[in-house]
Order: C-alpha cells, then sequence, then structure tokens
C-alpha cells in the first residue's frame, strides 16, 4: 500500500517546530481578510512555497525551480482539460465514478492526532476527512465567504486534488510529474534516481483549479483548513506565503 501525498504533513512539521510560540499573544488578523489576500497569490508563488517543503529543494537553483513549477502547472491544466474533454460538465464526485476512484468519508482518521483532510491510497482509494470539510463549511456559513471560493464546496477542491494523483499513478508513465526526475547518486551501472515530490503537489493543485473553474490557487486552503483547528498555525502559513509574494 502505497501514501501518496495527504494534504497534511507538511503542516505538521511547521506546527511542531513552532509549538512553544502558540503560547505567545498573537493578533491574528480576520480571515475574510487572509482569505482575500490569499486569492491574489499567484500560481508561480504558490509553488515557490511548495518548494519550501521539498526534500531535494537543495538540489535545485532558484531558475530552475522556477522553470520546474510552471512545467507543473501546465501539467495539471492539461489534464484537467482532458478529464473535462472526456467527461463533459459533470461534478467531480461524477467524475470520480467514471474514472473509478473510490471515494470514502469518515469523520476523521484512524487513531487522531495528525490533522489531514484528504489522501489517496493506491490503487484507487480517495478519502476526504468531513471533519474539517463540516468546519468549514460552518465557518464559512458564520462569517458569509462563500463569494470568496466563489461558492465551489471544500470537499470538491480537496476531491479534484486527490483524483491527480490517482491519474498520477494509473496512467502517469508520460506525465511531467512522473517523467521528471533528479539523480541523487550513480555508482557504475547503479544510479538511483528520485522523482520530485512537490510537483506533484504543485500540479494537482494546478488540476483542480482548472477543473473547477477556479479563480484562486487550492493551496489557500493550506491556511484556510489549518485555520479552522490551528488559527496560529495558518497565521504563519499566511505570513510566510505573503512574505514570499514579497521578497520574490
Ligand atoms: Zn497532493
Amino acid at each position: 500500500m502505497k501514501y501518496k501525498d495527504n494534504f497534511a504533513q507538511r503542516f505538521m512539521n511547521s506546527f511542531m517546530g513552532k509549538r512553544e510560540e502558540i503560547k505567545e499573544e498573537v493578533k491574528i488578523p480576520h480571515i475574510r481578510k487572509i482569505l482575500k489576500d490569499l486569492i491574489n497569490v499567484s500560481d508561480d508563488k504558490w509553488g515557490l512555497y511548495a518548494f519550501r517543503r521539498e526534500p531535494l529543494k537543495g538540489k535545485f537553483s532558484e531558475d530552475k525551480k522556477l522553470e520546474l513549477i510552471e512545467k507543473a502547472n501546465e501539467c495539471g491544466r492539461k489534464y484537467a482539460k482532458k478529464i473535462r474533454k472526456e467527461n463533459g460538465d459533470i461534478t467531480v464526485y461524477e467524475i470520480a465514478k467514471n474514472l473509478g476512484v473510490e471515494v470514502d468519508y469518515p469523520q476523521r482518521p484512524n487513531g487522531g492526532g495528525n490533522i489531514i483532510f484528504a489522501q489517496f491510497v493506491n490503487p484507487n482509494k480517495v478519502t476526504v476527512f468531513k471533519d474539517s470539510v463540516n468546519k468549514a463549511f460552518d465557518l464559512i456559513e458564520k462569517e458569509n465567504l462563500e463569494d470568496l471560493f466563489n461558492n465551489v464546496n471544500i470537499e470538491e477542491i480537496l476531491l479534484a486534488h486527490e483524483i491527480f494523483h490517482y491519474i498520477e499513478e494509473n496512467n502517469g508513465k508520460n506525465m511531467f510529474t512522473q517523467t521528471e526526475t533528479i539523480r541523487l547518486w550513480k555508482l557504475g551501472n547503479f544510479k538511483n534516481d528520485s522523482n520530485i515530490v512537490c510537483l506533484s503537489e504543485i500540479a494537482g493543485m494546478a488540476f483542480a483549479k482548472e477543473l473547477l473553474n477556479l479563480k484562486y490557487s487550492p493551496y489557500i486552503l493550506d491556511s484556510f483548513l489549518v485555520y479552522l483547528y490551528y488559527p496560529k498555525v495558518a497565521y504563519d502559513l499566511y505570513r510566510e506565503i505573503m512574505d514570499i509574494v514579497r521578497l520574490s
């Protein structure tokens, strides 16, 4: 069984490292202000944000990162258009069904602890955890945030992203996110080439954005969904991406 991605591991790292800071009193802006800023962040900036979480990030120059980010975004968009063409104007739930993806919706992960929003497990199982989706729905309703999300529900965005991982796993031989590798080492006839994990994530977000015709990157959910559990950690993620926007 191979676990690919979960919308969460990366937050936990930033969370664990900052446990002490959480005790501090921090004035967190209103969630509407946070979302409004995040919505304006371009896909290439989100790509740089994703690269900061890439285990192999040290092996790439800044120019190379930008090139790979662009190609990963293109890859995601291309496959979304292909899926749309093949399936027509149907919901992402129906697309999952047509592709043979099994989706289940448990309340939260077994064992608890980590915050995970959705995951794909080889060969065709997607799990979307209802706890975060429900919490998101409640907050959106309470704060009247529907307009910011273009009335697309969070669950569809999570599902679309995971469908991309399914496509990678099952039809991915020629996909950029699968063919692009980096050589870790070579010794005589032995070599070890690795995929670049963050490219799959970037492409998955571009896929969901195109498929659902969103005006914003689904990466905004990194901060928004974490906000439902740990507002301070969400605010840190928000400040991180805003710094990237300012500095790059
Ligand atoms: Zn993913």
